[in-house]
């Protein structure tokens, strides 16, 4: 049995991640802020002998002592962190000194949840770990796309100065249960709209694609990547290389809810990226063949099926 810390742990991606940790059979301690988690989402770990709940903010130090820590802790989606750009490089850049500083005085392995976004709007397609990136520095996104690649930065400096053993995931889009239903990414946008019957909003002419990983596929290689050789730091794309049109993505969304929701065009966001596709022949290659098994549909069917839930259970939540 190990003892982890998982930041960001009442969030979208860190409760899942909880949960699975704790079926391998360990300890787990999750430590949130609830700026973007919620109790709701790790209610169900709640009773479990091995679980632990801490409400922390890790812009400030935090001492324990555990083998291994997955840092997660970050708002994900543009509406939210760009609420408080400031905050969110704080939280990505003094987040990320703190849990190194911490892994390096305890001996924990350290994986830091990284994104796509340190691609910016890619002039390389499909992405390799190898491709440095197109991204505006000053933009709206540059709180999150920096405050990221600066993190990358840090970890691979306290990799090479203090021989702290890390690990880097560069996530593409993910969705699924516990996506926070104001959250404002585009899936849980189109299935709530839909299930509401108001209009699906398409940004742009809907002609941007993306790659949409289902969360028990992210999850299964996040474990892979802390379980991998020694040595192998990543950075490692995780994502599902399958590339979808928003409006595509509308369209399965309407034919899997039966909804009569429009399609509404608006503008799309500054500096959106037009492309984004992960290539994954590294993860392939190190994290024992993973790659993702659950399509397109399947995930959505799971998670209209929580937002239906959810709806009915307290429709002022949605
Ligand atoms: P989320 O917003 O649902 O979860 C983030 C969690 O971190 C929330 O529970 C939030 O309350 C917590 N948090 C935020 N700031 C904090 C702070 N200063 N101190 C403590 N806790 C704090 O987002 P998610 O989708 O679960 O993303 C999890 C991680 O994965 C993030 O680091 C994100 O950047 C990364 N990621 C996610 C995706 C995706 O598509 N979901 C894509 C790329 C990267
Ligand atoms: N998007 C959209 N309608 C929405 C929300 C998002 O068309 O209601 C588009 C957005 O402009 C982007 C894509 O969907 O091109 C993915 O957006 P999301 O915020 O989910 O993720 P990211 O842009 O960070 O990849």
């Amino acid at each position: 049995m190990k003892r982890i810390l998982v930041t960001g742990g009442a969030g979208f991606v860190g409760s899942h991640l909880c949960e699975r940790l704790l079926k391998e059979g360990n300890e787990v301690i999750c430590l949130d802020n609830y700026f973007t988690g919620s109790k709701r989402n790790i209610e169900h770990l709640m009773d479990h002998h091995y679980f632990e709940l801490v409400r922390h903010d890790i812009i400030n130090p935090y001492m324990i002592e555990v083998d291994e820590i997955y840092n997660l802790a970050c708002p994900a989606s543009p509406v939210h962190y760009q609420f408080n750009p400031i905050k969110t490089v704080k939280t990505s850049v003094m987040g990320a000194i703190n849990m190194l500083g911490l892994a390096k005085r305890i001996g924990a392995k350290i994986l830091q949840a990284s994104t796509s976004e340190v691609y910016g709007d890619p002039s390389v397609h499909p992405q390799p770990e190898s491709y440095w990136g197109n991204v505006n520095p000053i933009g709206l996104r540059s709180c999150y796309d920096e405050g990221k690649r600066c993190a990358e930065t840090l970890f691979m400096d306290y990799h090479h100065q203090n021989k702290v053993n890390i690990k880097i995931i560069r996530i593409f889009n993910t969705y699924g249960p516990h996506m926070h239903p104001h959250d404002g990414r585009v899936v849980s946008n189109f299935i709530v709209q839909a299930l509401k019957g108001e209009d699906i909003t398409i940004f742009g002419d809907g002609t941007q694609t993306r790659s949409f990983q289902y969360v028990d596929d992210l999850v299964e290689g996040t474990y892979r990547m802390m379980n991998s050789r020694d040595g192998f730091t990543g950075p490692v794309n995780i994502g599902n290389p399958v590339e979808f049109t928003m409006l595509e993505l509308a369209k399965e969304v309407l034919t899997l809810t039966g909804s009569k929701s429009k399609l509404t065009f608006l503008p799309l966001p500054q500096d959106d990226p037009m492309q984004r596709q992960p290539d994954i022949s590294l993860a392939k290659k190190e994290l024992n063949g993973w790659e993702p098994k659950v399509h397109l549909k399947e995930g959505l069917t799971h998670t209209i099926a929580y937002f239906d839930t959810l709806l009915k259970k307290d429709p002022s939540l949605v």
